[in-house]
């Protein structure tokens, strides 16, 4: 029976490109788990979008001179490209500037200020003096109380990933002109997050499922206790507080952006031609996937599943399968230092499919990761094009030459043939089995692990040669062959969504990957083939050096 799946994907700061720290932690996990969910005839909601309010844009849009708008403008059409060129395949990309996302989200703001889960209260706010401005979280910097760490953001520390209030931060200085902020008292709106915290704690106890390091963490959390959050900030750029009085205050957006996923999910229904499609993705029956990187767990654990339990009559996360980072050659990822591969620069030089692979291979699942272009490198050319890739070429080409460009008829399967045969398709079983656990790279090596089986076949029964003599016995192993490309390229098609395509039209299909299924099918004999080019290209060694210049300078 088919199961409806939501899968909500971190919302990127409209700020800065992406880079494949971000790719590897949140956005292809999530477009993987997306593609196997549609294979196997599930109903697949996979939305996000750029979170264009917040200080990181207004930071961005003063240090170049520009509005926030165009700010959020520009990246957004930037992701929008990339989204597209690297298949990542939601069903909608959006952004926190839609007037439907305002809606939503005042609509869940004022539900619950009635259920009394806001409240009032005086705050002293940051002020700069000499900026004459309220300086909201990115724009006070300091030490961290909890961990010293010197660059606290007066939101979050980075080091240690505490959620801080300005207040808090030690040294606290203006990140304009370095001046030490005053207070000025300030009527802000408070969420009574402690109000939620019984029934959080009772609502992870059947997470068993969850990472170890996403459910220690919010168990963590919990166990210690929480408390009430300002949720409202005076700034002019974001979702404005409806409520009277507050003209010049704006919802914060750590509360606003969250809510993109179910506002989100409204857009993409309206956009389909039923309001009341979003529904069946938030109400019970329907299994909800979070994918982000560490850095969000709190917000996807805690926050907004309070959120959601204020509200009432929505569905909770069902898992956060959330990754730890990438690092690049070495080092930890700095956008301020350039430390970084930036996406669409990959994407203006290479294909889309190494990449996505790489960074299946070498995802930060359970403990950081690092991406080298030595690596990339290495991985395209020993396993990529070595291991499938040249296989894939050689048997296609091999049969289009010899068998009048069909698939051969075989002659009577040996066990050899046989186990061939049940070896790849208990690999997909085995494939699908691990991505339906969001266990990502353990899917990756079981089918590359089965490419492998077909080389030591064909290494074996060497058709190449035995068709001088045995043409019917090249035709069966052949046979052979081709039926376990053919399941094999279903269980990349998750992760190498472009090469799979490929695959499948030199076969001979029509349609698209998704549509054929993921149960394995035998190749009709006879069954016209289409000329094929080969999948992937070797790399030169040289643009390792290149590509490593081109970093942090
Ligand atoms: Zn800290
Ligand atoms: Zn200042």
């Amino acid at each position: 029976m088919s199961e409806r799946i939501f899968i909500g994907v971190a919302w990127p700061y409209a700020n800065g490109s992406l880079h494949l720290g971000q790719i590897a932690g949140c956005y292809l996990p999530a477009d993987i788990f997306a593609r196997y969910h549609r294979t196997i005839g599930n109903e697949v909601l996979m939305v996000s979008g750029s979170d264009q309010h917040g200080t990181p844009t207004t930071i961005k849009a003063e240090q170049e001179g520009k509005t926030p708008q165009e700010i959020a403008d520009f990246y957004q059409q930037e992701f929008l490209d990339c989204w597209q060129q690297l298949g990542i395949s939601f069903n909608l990309y959006t952004t926190t500037g839609t007037k439907n996302h305002a809606e939503v989200a005042q609509d869940i703001f004022l539900t619950l200020l009635e259920k009394d889960y806001l409240y009032r209260d005086t705050v002293s706010q940051a002020y700069c003096s000499k900026c004459q401005r309220y300086l909201p979280d990115r724009y006070i910097e300091g030490t961290c109380p909890h961990c010293n760490s010197p660059n606290a953001r007066g939101d979050q520390c980075e080091a240690c990933g505490k959620l801080l209030d300005a207040p808090e931060l030690m040294d606290a200085h203006c990140r304009i002109c370095g001046t030490p902020p005053v207070y000025k008292d300030s009527e802000q709106f408070f969420l009574r997050l402690p109000a939620f915290r019984d029934r959080l704690l009772d609502w992870v106890k059947d997470k068993k499922h969850w990472r170890s390091n996403v459910l220690n963490f919010t168990r963590r959390f919990l166990e210690k206790g929480l408390i009430d959050r300002a949720i409202t900030r005076d700034i002019d750029w974001g979702v404005p507080v409806p409520v009277e009085g507050f003209d010049n205050k704006r919802i914060y957006v750590w509360f606003e952006a969250v809510i993109g996923y179910l506002s989100a999910s409204k857009e993409w229904a309206a956009l389909s031609g039923d309001d009341d499609g979003w529904r069946p993705f938030w109400t019970d029956g329907v299994k909800s996937y979070y994918f982000i990187g560490k850095d969000n767990i709190i917000f996807h654990t805690i926050i907004w599943p309070a959120m959601l339990l204020g509200y009432g009559g929505l569905v909770l996360p069902y898992d956060v399968p959330s990754n730890e980072f990438m690092t690049i050659e070495g080092k930890k990822i700095s956008t301020s230092k350039n430390w970084a591969v930036w996406l669409p620069d990959y994407l203006s030089r290479y294909d889309p499919d190494p990449l996505r692979y790489i960074l299946s291979i070498s995802m930060p699942e359970t403990s950081d990761t690092d991406f080298s272009w030595r690596e990339f490198v290495r991985r395209n050319n020993d396993e990529l094009v070595a291991a499938y890739g040249n296989l894939v070429n050689r048997v296609l080409t091999f049969v289009y030459r010899n068998f009048e460009g069909c698939v051969p008829e075989p002659d009577e399967l040996s066990d050899a043939d046989k186990a061939l045969i049940e070896n790849t398709e208990s690999c997909l079983e085995q494939t699908g089995e691990f991505l339906s656990r969001c266990n990502f790279k353990q899917a990756i090596m079981t089918a590359m692990s089965a490419a492998r089986e077909v080389n030591r076949y064909l290494d074996e029964k060497e058709p190449w040669k035995v068709i001088k003599e045995n043409k019917q016995a090249a035709a069966t192993s052949l046979y052979v062959a081709l039926n376990a490309i053919n399941t094999i390229k279903t269980m990349f098609y998750p992760f190498l969504p472009f090469s799979s395509q490929k695959v499948y039209e030199y076969l001979g299909y029509e349609s698209r990957v998704e549509e054929y299924g993921w149960q394995p099918q035998r190749l009709p004999p006879g069954q016209k083939l289409r000329e094929s080019q080969p999948l992937f290209s070797k790399l030169d060694e040289s643009i390792i050096d290149e590509e490593t210049k081109r970093i942090g300078t």
